[in-house]
């Protein structure tokens, strides 16, 4: 079901220094996720969506954009895309997070978007204003193979899209990587997945890799990844149990060995293991704004 919504809020503050992003607004222009991952942990109780396949759409999000931007007195970076992903497919059609990135240029507000899309780049040119102050893009990408991928983000374009898409975000200056995870424990936890994946970030000039070598699980996220491992991989569910019970971090038992692998092959590449973050400093001195 797709459905609209008027939201009361857009921006929520995040409050604890997000050390992975350097993100101190969020912003959600929907509710539920059309990419439909096996892993996603928005299925998650907390969370109070009740189903996930459920599209809602924040018909009001510019318009609360607008004011909620002009009431700011730090211009800091606004994140997208930890509860959905702003450019799944119906984000081609309604273009909320396109319009929104043209508010976000016009008020001169720093970004960092989270995506699995190549529609990413449909946006090219209101990022390319954005990173006169700062813009940064990162794909996740959890597999290098692109069937493994339809089985675990059936609603997503294939990794191989995403790496071209990277591709043409860096030759443009925006600052873009891969976050590489999850990394999920008995079905993407061998090294020749990692080096595929730095490999590929490397060939296809990413800036940065932020890894976690394991995965989240809780209650209703948790009964969704199960019966999808019933259908998908039969007996790993039974290999999860054994392993990890009702742990909520769930880490890949050989995380030290791949770990290793991982820091070696990006130092080789060149490729740092962590986001440059939005310096405020540098931006204030930029005319423009
Ligand atoms: S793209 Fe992100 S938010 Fe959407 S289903 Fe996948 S993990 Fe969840």
């Amino acid at each position: 079901m797709i459905k609209e919504i008027r939201a009361k809020v857009l921006l929520s503050h995040v409050k604890q220094p997000d050390t992975w992003f350097g993100i101190k607004y969020n912003m959600n222009l929907y509710r539920g996720c059309q990419h439909q991952c096996i892993y996603c942990d928005s299925r998650s109780e907390c969370y109070q969506i009740e189903n996930f396949a459920d599209i809602l759409i924040k018909v009001n999000a510019i318009e609360l954009l607008r004011q909620e931007l002009a009431r700011k007195r730090v211009k800091d970076t606004i994140g997208t895309g930890s509860m959905n992903d702003p450019y799944m497919p119906l984000e081609k059609e309604l273009n909320l997070t396109g319009r929104a990135l043209q508010v976000i240029a016009q008020f001169g507000f720093p970004v960092h978007i989270v995506t699995k899309s190549d529609l990413v780049l449909r946006d090219l040119g209101t990022l390319r204003q954005i990173n006169r102050r700062y813009a940064a893009v990162s794909f996740t990408i959890t597999t290098a193979d692109d069937e493994l991928g339809k089985k675990l983000e059936p609603g997503a374009p294939p990794p191989s899209k995403r790496f071209e898409a990277l591709r043409v975000l860096t030759e443009h200056g925006i600052h873009t990587g891969v976050t590489m995870m999850p990394i999920l424990p008995f079905i993407e936890d061998d090294e020749e997945n990692i080096t595929r994946i730095v490999e590929k970030a490397h060939e296809h000039g990413a800036a940065y890799i932020i890894p976690w070598f394991g995965m989240s699980l809780r209650d209703r996220q948790r009964a969704y990844y199960y019966e999808q491992l019933e259908r998908l991989f039969p007996g790993v569910r039974q290999k999860y149990e054994r392993a990890f019970g009702d742990q909520y971090h769930c880490v890949t038992n050989n995380a030290g060995r791949l770990a290793e692998l991982f820091d070696s092959l990006c130092s080789r590449y060149g490729i740092a293991t962590r986001v440059e973050p939005y310096a405020p400093e540098s931006g204030a001195q930029l005319s423009m704004f």
